[in-house]
């Protein structure tokens, strides 16, 4: 390719370039999988080291084939191998195969999801796509969603929604044009002590701060513990102080525990109060033989779902679905340049008011092409193999005296240690590192722990045994 080829075109010369770079491109990727380790062990000052040394804007540009070379040598081999047997410490997945080449699609296409004349096919089928996600989770045709970022974003739209909504519904106040009310920080969110720190963040954000979100105790399962959490709003709610928003976790970050949904349903409803599901892990169970586990997410107001976590879609693809799809008007506003309100009224559907993004990238099309390919025959046999492999190492550790399995995994992931302290636990995970196996490390009770994080499909119980021996080591 030479650099006279700019962007892709229907002339000749373009295409033959395109398609010499993809082709060259395919081959550097398939060249360096070279190995099943996870990583190449290189330790953090030797690779910061080269990656400084390389050329970043030359005054003349390098060309295509030097480029692709360099990037070959110096930066595909210490890239993490996503897919590698090896690796397992966060959620965290390999990407299906289609999903790489539905990205292909994406990038050449650059769609646009803000208007429908960015992207009109692309926004047909986000829309169908929400559509279909509604109803997979239990929702009803008055429901609606968006695509987002990620779970954090999910989660803060989801937080913004409610919160405006609650204060509508206590003062009449329009906190879009109005912001907010004096005594907004009698203002409360409630959360597992483990959920994930989306919330916390979220709360700074929306002017809050973290006073307002409230950490709920965790039961020996590490769900909600309910009676606590009813008797903790109520104190509140009697305080004069505001609660507005449960949010649930279904899949807790480290051990993928559920929140009971139907008894936070209850709660919330005695308070006034809204009721989110952080479901970015735990989703994915919906299309398992296992789906009782995450209970009737449809009773929550907002669902969170992920797809680039146990659906094994590329980096990022997430949605927010909401039960009642008005509630996204939370983020209407109309620009003269982009989103016409006389477009709405002739069919021309603007996307850009369900979402705090504007540009924002066709992550649908993943979703739609392997939801498509696979059917739900095909995504069962993933769920159900991710989440048999984290039953059959927490069997195969919990009858073996050299570790510590304190909590049976509903889901995919599995906390654990090695008797015998602290230091072995850090130590044995760096040792591992350093090898190219790659396990996650977090806290439980004041102590350290490992992970595994078991997203991978085509990990075998012979793969998690021989993990067991090598971490006896
Ligand atoms: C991963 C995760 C998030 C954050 O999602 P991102 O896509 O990483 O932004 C939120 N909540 C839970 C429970 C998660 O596991």
């Amino acid at each position: 390719m030479n650099s006279d080829n700019t962007v892709l075109s229907s002339e000749k010369e373009d295409i033959a370039a395109f398609r010499a770079a993809i082709i060259s491109t395919l081959d550097a990727i398939i060249s360096s999988i070279d190995s099943d380790d996870a990583f190449s062990g290189i330790n953090p000052y030797e690779l910061r080291k080269r990656i400084g040394e390389l050329p970043f804007l030359p005054e003349h540009g390098d060309g295509w084939d030097n480029v692709l070379e360099s990037v070959k040598t110096d930066i595909l081999p210490h890239m993490l191998r996503t897919w590698s047997p090896s690796y397992m410490p966060h959620l965290h997945s390999p990407a299906l195969i289609e999903s790489i080449a539905a990205e292909l699609i994406i990038a050449a296409f650059n769609s646009s999801m803000d208007s429908w004349d960015q992207g009109p096919a692309a926004t047909e089928i986000e829309v169908r796509t929400i559509r279909e996600l509604c109803r997979l989770f239990g929702y009803t045709d008055d429901s609606d969603g968006v695509f987002t970022s990620g779970g954090s974003q999910s989660n803060i739209s989801a937080a913004i929604i409610f919160r405006d909504m609650f204060i509508e519904k206590l003062t009449g106040r329009d906190v879009k044009k109005h912001g907010l009310p004096d005594d907004f920080y009698k203002l409360r969110l409630y959360t597992s002590e483990i959920s994930h720190f989306s919330f916390d963040k979220g709360a700074h954000m929306m002017g809050l701060g973290y006073d307002s979100v409230v950490k709920l105790p965790v039961d020996e399962k590490e769900r909600i513990d309910i009676g606590k959490a009813r008797e903790i709003i109520r104190e509140d709610y009697e305080r004069g102080l505001h609660p507005f928003l449960i949010a649930a976790t279904i899949g807790t970050t480290d051990f993928g525990s559920i929140d009971d949904i139907q008894q936070l349903r209850e709660i919330a409803d005695e308070f006034g109060m809204f009721l989110h599901a952080d479901a970015a892990y735990g989703s994915g169970a919906i299309l398992s033989s296992y789906r009782k586990r995450i209970g009737d997410l449809s009773l929550a107001d907002s669902i969170t779902v992920d797809f680039h976590k146990m659906f094994l879609l590329p980096i990022s693809a997430s949605a927010l679905l909401v039960r009642n799809g008005k509630n996204l008007d939370v983020f209407q506003l109309h620009a003269d340049y982009l989103n016409r309100e006389e477009d709405e009224e002739d069919g021309y559907i603007n996307l850009v008011g369900k979402s705090m993004q504007t540009t924002r990238r066709f992550d649908a099309l993943k979703v739609y092409i392997s939801f498509r390919m696979r059917g739900e025959d095909g995504y069962r046999k993933i769920m159900d193999t991710s989440i048999g492999n984290a039953a059959y190492f927490y069997e195969r550790i919990s009858r073996d005296d050299d570790f510590i399995a304190p909590i049976e995994p509903e889901l995919s992931s599995v906390v654990f240690a090695l008797r015998g302290g602290d230091d072995r636990n850090k130590k044995t995970r760096r040792r591992l590192l350093s090898e190219g196996v790659v396990i996650g490390q977090t806290v439980f009770e004041g102590k350290t722990m490992l992970k595994f994080t078991l997203l991978n499909p085509a990990l075998t119980h012979e793969h998690i045994d021989r993990l067991i021996e090598r971490i006896k080591e």
